[in-house]
């Protein structure tokens, strides 16, 4: 279970996070949405140690992780996917995949069924392990990214607007891929996304950040299926 408790992320004199409190609980896949400059990435980036808070906590599986350093809160098996990162261009698909696993809590005999695994999962990045990166599509390159997270065998995978940039099929490969991570391996998913719908499409829970404040914290269904629940999140999102 991430548990974030009254987290409050300046930046000089802008406040990016203004006391948010929410759960992701452990095998869950939780949705944070919300305009431009909501503090969707700076809360994925508090929970991954690179924006340190003013005040509030951070606890992953019982540990509390705020104070700690970014290589530490890696260590305890957290994913951090920033948008449009993730993957070295330069670098074949499968070195990008083997990097991934340097930061692996098991020992290297493991990692040949982890690659093996990642290969199954995405049979087109199986076919381009020697291509490097720089010529994959966008939609690929996102699929890299999401596997050479894999190969350090997360607990927590935060994932920063992965839809960015993307064609819809593009989109619905990827919401189906994280859907199936989180159904194989009951990995917990901490997803930011600007597109609501597929976002919602898969998640558990929704959370919903307008001016760094939580406005919306609720079952993602049950939101779906609820007229006046779709209402607040269109205001969240365009203010009327
Ligand atoms: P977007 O989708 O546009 O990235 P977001 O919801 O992810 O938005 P954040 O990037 O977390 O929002 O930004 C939250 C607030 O903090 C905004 O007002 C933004 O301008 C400000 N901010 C973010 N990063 C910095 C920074 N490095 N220095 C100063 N202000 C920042």
């Amino acid at each position: 279970m991430l548990e974030i408790d009254d987290l409050t992320v300046d930046y000089g004199s802008v406040r990016a996070l203004d006391h948010v409190t929410l759960r992701a609980p452990l095998g869950s896949i939780t949705t944070v949405l919300g305009a431009n400059g909501a503090g969707k990435t700076t809360l994925l980036r508090a929970v991954s140690g690179l924006a340190r808070p003013a005040s509030g906590s951070i606890s992953f599986a019982g540990h509390r992780i705020d104070r700690r350093r970014v290589e530490d809160i890696a260590g305890l098996g957290i994913a951090h996917l920033p948008s449009g990162q993730g993957v070295i261009v330069e670098l074949t698909v499968a070195e990008n995949l083997r990097l991934g696993s340097l930061i692996s809590p098991k020992p290297p005999a493991g990692r040949k069924e982890d690659l093996d695994q990642v290969y199954d999962m995405f049979p087109v990045l199986s076919q381009r392990r020697r291509d490097v990166a720089a010529s994959l599509s966008g939609g690929e390159r996102q699929l890299l990214a999401i596997g050479t997270a894999l190969m350090s065998r997360p607990r927590l995978i935060l994932l920063d607007e992965p839809s960015l940039g993307l064609a819809p099929r593009a989109v619905a490969h990827i919401m189906a891929v994280l859907r199936r991570i989180h159904e194989d391996s009951g990995r917990t998913v901490l997803l930011v996304e600007q597109n609501a719908r597929s976002a919602l499409s898969i998640a558990d829970r929704v959370v919903v950040l307008n001016l760094g404040r939580v406005v919306i914290d609720e079952d993602a269904s049950a939101l779906a299926a609820d007229p006046r629940s779709m209402q607040r999140l269109r205001h969240a999102y365009l203010g009327f």
